[in-house]
Formats: structure tokens, C-alpha cells, sequence
């Protein structure tokens, strides 16, 4: 089964995203994740490549074939390029082909100072590439907000439409608290042009310094709704915890009510979130 299959089955694709554990690869800490988010039957699995710089990229591949090899999952390796040669790029692939990985989320990547290389620029390059070079089935990431750094959303459409162009057959949004973001989003991507699946990733708010950090980063606007909800608990990180958790899961039944083509759930290795989310959205039906 390949990814952009599953858009047409019929049924609501609903994925996870996780990372690899920094330090010390502990199999056994990551087989009892893996076997906790294997229960839940997401449709794939995608695996972060050096998120943020945290240097974790090699274990990316060991991570993802696990998954498939040993849990039957579909699993997907990200892959960065903004810091990479195509030689390292090449080797990040042969790799992902000694792990029976096919499926890449073809990234730019976040800045490392001082470790830039001429190679690549953008993601649409690396898609190319990968085109070009491997039988990789393809996906990319998009900005329902914009990209951080761009300060044209149009020129951020264009960009985007270069990666469909270039070989990407799914997106995945950053993550966002206002869903009407989202909605017009799709609608002004779908003017231009982007025809390919869009999944929604979404990611719970589990405390007030992540809610921060994820924004900052990410540039996701933060609804007065939600300022609230940190507010009303911010002596109560157990109470505000579930009520974030709560907040995402009327977030993605909106969202799948809305026509969402798939929902990628930012889970951060944490069963008990895959868990309660993929329940709200199958009580909703989905
Ligand atoms: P691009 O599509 O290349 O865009 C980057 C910037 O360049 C944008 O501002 C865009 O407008 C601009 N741009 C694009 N093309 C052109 C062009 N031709 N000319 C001029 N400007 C252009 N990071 C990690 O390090 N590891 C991960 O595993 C990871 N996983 C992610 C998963 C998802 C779903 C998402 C949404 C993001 C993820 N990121 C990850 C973060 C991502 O690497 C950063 O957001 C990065 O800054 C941009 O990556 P991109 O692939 O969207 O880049």
C-alpha cells in the first residue's frame, strides 16, 4: 500500500507523527511506544529526520523500517536537506533502501548554524532529486499560515505548487490552532492549482511553555479562545493538559467534518494522546 492510496478508500486516513529518542537508543523503551501506537491502527506512521536540529537523524531509518518490519505499520522517514550534501542525501537513501523504507516527507529542514550547504535551498530541489534518482514515493510539508519565514503567502503558494510540480503526491500542514485558517487555506491552494491530498496536522497543547515554543517556532497564531483556556489553568498543568488534549480533539472532528482529505496527528511519542485522539474521531464516526 502506498500513501496517496489511501486517500481513496473511502475512509479517513489518520496518522501519527513521531520522533527518534535522543542519547541512547533504548529498543526496548521504543518497542513499547511502538507496540502502544501499533494498537491504536493509525494508517501510517511518519518518523521526524533531525527535527530542530536535534541531531537524531540517523536512527530516523532504523526507527521507520522497525515499524513496518516488526509491526506491520506503514511508515514514513522525513528527510532534510538544507544542511545536506547530495552525497549525504545519497546515503540518508541507501539507508532508507536497507530498511525497506519507500515512502519520504521531502523537507528543506530547520537552520543548523554553520552547516548549510550549496546542494540544496529548498525543498522543491530535493523532491526533484529524489525524483530523479529513487522510486521514493514522495510527500511534502505546507503552511496553512505561511511559512515562518516567508512574508508573502502568495510567493508561498507558488512555492508550494513547485513541489507538487516537482514530484510531491501528499501534503502535511504545520500545525495551527484556528481551523478556519485551514479552510481558507485549501480553498486559495486549491486556486492555485495544488490538486494532491492535504493531510492536517495537528498538535495538542500539552503545556503553556509548549504552547509558546511550538508558536515561536512555527509562527501558528494562538486563538483568544486558547489564551484563555492557558489562563484558566495555568496553576493546574494536570487540568491543563487534558483540556489541550480536549481542544485538538474537537479541533480534528471539525476538521474531518470539513472535508479534510487525512489527519496527521503530532502525537510526540505519547500513546495516551494517539490514544484519546483517535478515539474522539472514532466516536465521531471517522
Ligand atoms: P521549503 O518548501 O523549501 O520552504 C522553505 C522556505 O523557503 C519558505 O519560506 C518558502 O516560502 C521559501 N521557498 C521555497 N521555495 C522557494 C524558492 N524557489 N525561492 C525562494 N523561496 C522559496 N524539520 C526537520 O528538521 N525535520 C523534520 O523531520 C521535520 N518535519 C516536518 C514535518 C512537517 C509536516 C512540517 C510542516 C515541518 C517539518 N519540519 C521538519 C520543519 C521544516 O523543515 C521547516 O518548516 C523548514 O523551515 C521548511 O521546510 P519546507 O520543506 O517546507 O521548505
Amino acid at each position: 500500500m502506498k500513501i496517496p492510496e489511501l486517500y481513496r478508500k473511502g475512509k479517513l486516513p489518520i496518522s501519527y507523527e513521531i520522533f527518534p529518542p535522543k542519547g541512547e537508543l533504548s529498543m526496548d523503551a521504543l518497542r513499547t511506544m511502538a507496540n502502544a501506537l501499533a494498537a491504536e491502527r493509525p494508517d501510517y506512521i511518519s518518523v521526524t529526520y533531525s527535527a530542530g536540529g536535534s541531531g537524531n537523524s540517523d536512527r530516523t531509518a532504523v526507527l521507520t523500517g522497525m515499524l513496518q518490519r516488526e509491526y506491520g505499520l506503514l511508515a514514513m522517514a522525513h528527510l532534510t536537506c538544507r544542511n545536506s550534501t547530495r552525497a549525504d542525501v545519497d546515503a540518508a537513501v541507501q539507508q532508507f533502501r536497507e530498511q525497506g523504507v519507500t515512502h519520504v516527507l521531502a523537507l528543506r529542514g530547520d537552520r543548523v548554524p554553520g552547516c548549510e550547504t550549496q546542494d540544496f535551498h529548498y525543498a522543491s530541489q530535493l523532491i526533484e532529486y529524489l525524483g530523479r534518482t529513487t522510486e521514493l514515493t514522495l510527500g511534502a510539508a505546507c503552511y496553512p499560515e505561511g511559512h515562518v519565514a516567508c512574508s508573502d503567502p502568495a510567493r508561498d503558494l507558488d512555492y508550494l505548487r513547485q513541489k507538487q510540480d516537482a514530484g510531491a503526491a501528499f501534503f502535511i500542514t504545520q500545525l495551527f490552532f484556528d481551523n478556519d485558517c485551514f479552510f481558507r487555506f485549501r480553498e486559495k491552494a486549491a486556486a492555485h492549482g495544488i490538486t494532491v491530498p492535504i493531510d492536517v496536522g495537528v498538535m495538542p497543547i500539552l503545556s503553556r511553555e509548549s504552547l509558546i515554543k511550538m508558536s515561536f517556532n512555527c509562527g501558528a497564531s494562538i486563538p483568544a479562545g486558547v489564551v484563555r483556556m492557558v489562563h484558566k489553568y495555568q496553576d493546574d498543568p494536570e487540568s491543563l493538559r487534558a483540556a489541550g488534549i480536549e481542544y485538538a480533539a474537537r479541533q480534528i472532528c471539525e476538521l474531518a467534518a470539513g472535508g479534510a482529505d487525512g489527519i496527521h496527528l503530532y502525537v510526540m511519542n505519547k500513546p495516551d494522546v494517539a490514544h484519546a485522539l483517535t478515539c474522539a474521531l472514532h466516536d465521531a464516526g471517522y
